[in-house]
């Protein structure tokens, strides 16, 4: 029997049903399936293999590692993530609507991602604060490079945790401090912001119950470690 496809009017090539070979078992009744994978049926419903087969797959990208990794914050996470796909509404973003825009902590005219992360003068001063030693290196006003770094540098496995804790816990406290400036009018002083970001920190790693953990024994310590000067 043949399956080739019939061409009706136009050039939209269609199946005649009525073709197609169908084995019906006559003692069987029907029954629904539920698709488990690519040729995988099961009559039960799973959620995770269902959302698997219609989910658009994308390769996973360089960066991820840097986004979700065990010791994270969902809500730290989320405004990196933003931040490295450069799609927070900083001004220069939302320059397009017509609106003014500068950066609010320095004044400089064009407030952009890159500026804010971490070129712009202020920010710099905290960035330098909060990573201390853990870049084994000055670390470097610009995102890519920035980026780069932590991607391809060599850490061990507890100065890997903290830098990626400090990128994003500082990344969201100088977003959210940029919005209380433009839409609450009131500042607090870079140092304070400092201060923030290393309870926040600490605290995280509290959690963590590190010194149950053989592989995060001594996190605590290199955090201070590293802000010893
Ligand atoms: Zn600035």
């Amino acid at each position: 029997m043949s399956t080739t496809p019939r061409l009706h009017g136009g050039n939209a090539p269609i199946y005649d049903i009525r073709e197609l070979p169908l084995n019906l078992t006559a003692n069987v009744p029907d029954g629904v399936l539920w698709r488990d994978g690519d040729d995988t049926y099961s009559s039960r419903f799973n959620s995770k293999n269902t959302w698997s087969n219609i989910r658009k797959k994308k390769d996973q990208v360089m960066w991820s590692r840097l986004i979700w990794f065990q010791q994270g914050v969902p809500r730290f996470a989320f405004i990196t993530w933003l931040a490295v796909r450069d799609r927070l509404s900083t001004g220069h973003r939302t320059a397009q609507w017509g609106q003014a825009q500068y950066c609010l902590y320095c004044g400089k005219p064009d407030e952009t991602r890159d500026h804010l992360f971490f070129a712009c003068p202020y920010i710099f001063t905290l960035w330098l604060k909060v990573t201390g030693n853990l870049f084994g290196m000055d670390p470097d006003p610009d995102w890519d490079t920035t980026i780069t770094r932590l991607l391809t540098g060599h850490y061990d496995r507890l100065t890997f945790i903290l830098l990626r804790l400090v990128l994003q816990v500082t990344v969201y406290y100088i977003w959210r401090e940029r919005n209380e400036r433009l839409h609450n009018h009131v500042s607090k002083p870079v140092e304070h912001i400092a201060r923030l970001v290393d309870k926040t920190v600490r605290n995280r790693i509290t959690s963590t119950r590190y010194y149950l953990r053989p592989r995060l024994q001594g996190l605590m310590q290199r955090w201070f470690g590293a802000h010893d000067t």
